[in-house]
């Protein structure tokens, strides 16, 4: 299935008209980047369940037309043949919906403002989405709109036809927005509310907009009512119509701000100022290629750049920009934690539980930087709300399992990336890893019981073996952590803790299992069962979540040849499933049947580590091949190009690292373990100016499995490469064979980091 949507896309005839409009001759990174990829999903089975956003690399505010009504979290469907607007979104998932959100829609004839109503037809053939651009026909009214982003802002140009009626709508959302027009300036300013939650009562965004063109005639409107030159008004749901000239070309600049109008105008004044549009498409197309370019593929097909480049682009726009620079040039911000303003970095727009496992890790290579004012923002929220996200959007959200800021805090700090605040993070860490928590939507749900039992227990808590299993990897980070800063008694604490995965094995059946508060096991064990006492899994997924210690795992499940059996049975057993507490078939489930990988579900994020654990038991060949198999057929350069929801950068960043060769399985331990590189050579382009090379000789489709290896020309027998010789630069050349070479790193001491090895 997804080949064909993929032919149906970019092959041939298309894929060179695509590429032909660039405007240069050669080919660069950004005409790689594919946003419709992910587009193809639905509420029942999700391609990516991603939306074509035009926006910067982590920029503030994203750009996207919208072919769905106000409130449905599919934004944009590629299968929608009607588009409403262009929107300014903040929407990290459709499952946790859009924020200080509005949108713009061009039109011609009478003056609609209903979504369904103004709604105009289009074409894909007369759309294109880019990175830094996005074109598209309204066929209805023969008018094109461009939009060309930048971090807060955009640049808009509407091509009218002859009409006598040449119509701008302007919709604020709902929620108490609010509208002003200052006709004589050519200016509108606005207010959207619209959140879903995890914001202070005073949270707006503001919204400022400045046309080269007066308006001829204008007005507001609310659902009900059209006001001719009325000026201004709020409501639960309000915006603006403006008339403008037949056959204009009408071109307007929008600033946004979670702060003030004025700022909204300085973030305007700082981003586009006097530019062109033309100015602002180019600025946005170069500021990706300088972050594109660090990582160059040689001997990739064009379907695979466009994979590879797009799963770039995907990592590089979550977590979002949440601060702004004010008169100064000092970075400030709006709390979405305390309702203030406070100087310094904020970020906004991650779920924890998806992007520790290989975002950020990816930011630890290419972008430290960006990776420790990112901590810099968690640290923020963490003194203006007094805990650490676990998942925010843009402030506290209830969603999903454990505290793994803890992870991307270790991560960091063992990699050497330490520009933070090392015991604000660390005390922020320690109370999530001690405190209960008033409010599940930070903190450590049932914390108390498992410091008490040992185990979150499954008859007074949901998803407890899932809670009990990941709290115990975040307690590694946090005992890495402790000892390392000479905090002995948390270490010694600490250390105990993240053992405590071993207290949810249930021998009698070999898998991770529910454990009642009294201390016995849950009853009707189910390998198939999805949901309680796990989340969004079964026992399947989730009896690998012991990141820290897959050798204390091999020894629970019976040694290295009964845990390769194990993971050989995942792969190779029915996709059956049993629904659980969740009641019907979640988009997971029937993502898991597609992959066509027996119980190995890589459209959710548990098992994204599950492939790689073969090398901790001295098969990694079958690493070797089933990572080159998933590579292969679960990512694709089309709109169906993903196999699962892509989740702030997560499903992308397992492409990346899988494709150059390793995944980091452990993050708090500086170590990749290695798969099966993808490409004749890759270079990454480090901060520090070196380079780092992946070379893999005789790669080829068949040729999947390592023979050997050699790190800076030297004899490399082991699984797994640490960070620091990525990151001071070097060389890993890999020999490709079409048979597994079943000696290589496949003894005990060539296995990757285990906290019992
Ligand atoms: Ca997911």
């Amino acid at each position: 299935m997804k080949s064909s949507l993929v032919l149906l896309f970019l092959s041939g005839a298309t894929l060179i008209h695509f590429l032909a409009c660039s405007t240069s001759h050669h080919s660069t990174f950004t005409d790689f980047v594919n946003p419709l990829v992910g587009t193809d999903s639905e509420f029942t089975f999700s391609n990516g369940n991603t939306y074509p956003a035009a926006a910067m690399p982590f920029g503030m505010t994203a750009w996207t037309p919208s072919t769905n009504e106000l409130g449905n979290g599919w934004i944009y469907q590629y299968k929608a043949d009607k588009i409403n607007g262009i929107k300014a979104t903040h929407q990290p998932s459709p499952w946790i919906g859009d924020y200080g959100d509005f949108s713009i829609m061009p039109m011609t004839g009478e003056i609609k403002t209903d979504f369904t109503q103004r709604a105009s037809r289009f074409s894909h053939d007369r759309e294109r989405a880019q990175c830094y651009y996005y074109t598209v026909d309204l066929l209805d009214y023969n008018t094109t709109v461009e939009v060309a982003p930048t971090t807060r802002c955009a640049h808009f140009r509407i091509t009218y036809p002859e009409t006598e009626k040449a119509i701008l709508i302007i919709d604020a959302h709902r929620k108490n927005s609010e509208i002003h027009l200052f006709p004589n300036e050519n200016k509108i300013t606005g207010i959207t509310r619209s959140n879903r939650g995890g914001v202070p009562n005073n949270f707006a965004c503001y919204f400022v907009v400045e046309f080269n063109t007066p308006f001829t005639n204008y007005g507001v409107w609310t659902d009900d009512e059209m006001m001719n030159e009325s000026r201004t008004l709020k409501g639960e749901h309000v915006g603006a119509f403006l008339h403008f000239p037949s056959n204009t070309t009408v071109t307007f600049q929008v600033g946004t701000s979670f702060i003030s109008h004025a700022q909204a105008w300085l973030n305007l004044k700082n981003e586009i100022g006097g530019d062109s549009f033309e100015h602002t498409k180019t600025k946005g197309r170069s500021t990706w290629e300088n972050e594109l370019k660090k990582i160059k593929i040689e001997g990739a097909t064009d379907d695979q750049k466009i994979t590879f480049y797009t799963a770039f682009y995907r990592v590089l726009l979550f977590p979002r920009i949440f601060y702004e620079f004010d008169q100064q040039g000092l970075q400030v911000h709006y709390s979405p934690y305390d309702g203030a303003v406070h100087a310094g970095p904020m970020y906004a727009d991650n779920g924890f539980w998806d992007t520790f496992r290989a975002v950020y890790p990816f930011f630890t290579i290419l972008f430290p930087e960006r990776d420790a004012e990112i901590i810099r923002g968690w640290i923020n929220a963490y003194r203006e709300g007094g805990w650490f996200p676990k998942w925010t959007s843009p402030g506290y959200r209830n969603c999903m399992i454990g505290t793994h800021v803890e992870s991307l805090v270790a991560d960091a700090y063992f990699k050497g990336i330490r520009d933070f605040d090392i015991d604000d993070a660390y005390a922020a860490m320690k109370k999530d890893g001690t405190v209960p928590s008033p409010d599940g939507a930070y903190g450590r749900v049932g914390i108390a019981d498992y410091i008490k039992l040992g185990y979150v227990p499954s008859d007074k808590y949901g998803e407890a073996t899932a809670r009990t299993l990941e709290f115990a990897y975040d307690d590694f980070c946090i005992t890495k952590m402790a000892r390392d800063l000479g905090y002995d008694t948390d270490a010694g604490f600490f250390g105990k803790q993240m053992m405590n995965y071993k207290n949810v094995w249930h021998a009698d059946v070999d898998f991770m299992w529910g454990r009642f508060a009294d201390g016995s096991r849950e009853p009707n064990f189910s390998k198939i069962r999805w949901g309680n006492p796990f989340t969004e899994g079964s026992t399947w997924h989730y009896s690998w979540s012991v990141l820290h210690d897959i050798n204390g795992l091999i020894h629970l499940m019976g040694g290295r040849d009964s845990f390769c059996a194990k993971l050989d049975e995942m792969l190779t057993t029915a996709p059956e499933f049993d629904f659980g507490h969740y009641g019907f078939e979640i988009h997971e489930m029937t993502e898991m049947v597609a992959c066509k990988m027996g119980q190995y579900a890589h459209g959710n994020q548990p098992v994204h580590h599950v492939l790689y654990l073969w090398n901790y038991a001295g098969q990694p060949w079958k690493t070797q091949n089933w990572v080159r198999h998933a590579v292969n057929t679960l990512y694709g350069p089309g709109p169906d190009g993903l196999c699962g929801d892509e989740d702030n950068g997560q499903m992308s960043a397992w492409y990346i690292f899988s494709t150059l060769g390793f995944y980091p399985v452990c993050p708090g331990e500086p170590m990749y373990v290695i798969g099966s590189p993808l490409f004749e050579k890759a270079t990454l382009f480090l901060p520090n100016g070196e380079k780092f090379e992946i070379v893999a000789r005789g790669n080829a489709a068949d040729n999947v499995y390592i023979e050997s290896a050699t790190l800076n020309e030297t004899p490399w027998n082991k699984t797994w490469i640490a960070h620091e010789e990525i990151a001071r630069g070097g060389r890993i050349e890999f020999l490709m064979a079409a048979e597994p070479n079943e000696a290589w790193a496949s003894e005990e001491e060539a296995a990757p980091f285990s906290v019992s090895k």
